[in-house]
């Protein structure tokens, strides 16, 4: 089912949460709420439930107005953080309860219950309870249950923050497995950059009560709308350089106007090579801290306009030495002094 938002508002007391929002997501698509802690994800997911209702605006599932519609008649399925099943059941039971309610005959509801225990890869525990399962189990349990229904669509609120790093890992690519499986419209809700990022068909980042970009995951990475955007996604976070004189851009190809309109510069850290030829380094500095973790190498260099970070100089490095650093122009992120990209990462690749 496809998702409008037409110039939403949601207010409480006198705190604008969102704020003339408009947004499509589209059928059969999985689409991630990205942000902070507090900026309105829960509160989006509770809008298009009808669990809340909008000061302003128009809320369409298809073409059809569901803005005043309670939260029964609008058939989502819900799947939160902390998985909420029912402990005195037994795991088929839990994923039946939905359709108990909707008074299904007992032999189809059983049918239906093992078809969705086997989606999820729960099948050989439908006799146990929740309380014998692992984390990751219980969250396969509530996802079968949301899909009991059959619902118009899957709203996720942060289903993998409870589980332990390894598992995350797993289950994210469970989300995405079982979402192309049924093709149900899916709205994800996390504060994590790299869970969206990896499970994603659409990103919408959200921050102070509005859309910061709504992109795919491979736009939200190379071609951030603002800075804002930049620094939320990406592990270790984007460098980003206040323009001054010390930063040496004249060996790149940018255009001159471009380049005095921009108040801040952003290149993210496998963007940035070593340079023997002080005419091509951005800027010059000195190893302050070598990080090595496996294969992946982290180089803090200081520098007269801060700490730089990059990831992918090839050579190792030790502390103390002196170090000249490089950058693609297509690389380099340009912002005005509104925090707005001039500049995009990335050429249409
Ligand atoms: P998120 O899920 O992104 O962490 P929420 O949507 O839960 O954020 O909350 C957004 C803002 O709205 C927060 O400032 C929160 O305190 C406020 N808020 C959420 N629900 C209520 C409520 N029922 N009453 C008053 N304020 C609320
Ligand atoms: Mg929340």
């Amino acid at each position: 089912m496809q998702v409008t938002f037409e110039n939403v508002k949601k207010v409480f007391d006198k705190n604008v949460v969102l704020d003339d929002i408009s947004f499509e997501i589209p059928e059969s698509e999985l689409v991630t709420i990205l942000g902070p802690s507090g900026c309105g994800k829960s509160t989006t997911l509770m809008l298009i439930s009808g669990l809340m209702f909008p000061e302003n605006g128009r809320i369409l599932f298809g073409d059809k107005d569901v803005t005043e519609m309670d939260a029964m008649e609008r058939k989502v399925g819900m799947v939160f953080q902390n998985y909420a099943l029912y402990p005195h059941l037994s795991v088929l039971e839990n994923i039946m309860f939905p359709l108990k309610m909707l008074k299904m005959p007992k032999d189809e509801r059983v049918e239906r219950a093992m078809e969705l225990a086997k989606l999820v890869k729960i099948e050989g525990q439908v006799n146990q309870k929740p309380g014998e399962l692992s984390g990751g189990q219980q969250q396969r349990v509530a996802i079968a249950r949301a899909l009991a229904k059959e619902p118009s669509l899957l709203l996720m609120d942060e289903p993998l923050s409870n589980l332990d790093a390894r598992l995350r890992i797993e289950m994210r690519e469970e989300i995405r497995r079982i979402q192309e499986e049924t093709n149900v419209t899916t709205v994800f809700v996390t504060h994590d950059q790299e869970e969206a990022l990896s499970i994603s068909d659409k990103i919408m980042v959200l921050d102070k009560g509005y859309i910061q970009q709504y992109s795919s995951p491979t736009d939200l990475y190379n071609k951030p709308e603002n800075l804002f955007v930049a620094q939320f996604l990406g592990t270790p976070i984007i460098n980003t350089l206040t323009m001054t004189e010390a930063l040496n851009l004249s060996s790149l190809a940018i255009d001159p106007t471009i380049l005095k309109k921009a108040k801040t510069v952003a290149i993210r850290p496998e963007n940035i090579f070593e340079v023997k030829d002080e005419s091509e380094a951005f800027i010059k500095g000195t190893v302050r801290f070598v990080e090595v973790i496996g294969k992946n190498v982290t180089v803090h260099v200081d520098t007269e306009i801060g700490d730089i970070v990059a990831t992918d100089l090839g050579f190792i490095h030790e502390r103390g030495d002196e170090i000249m650093l490089g950058v693609n122009e297509e690389d380099l992120l340009l912002f005005d002094d509104q925090d707005l990209t001039i500049q995009r990462g990335v050429s249409n690749a």
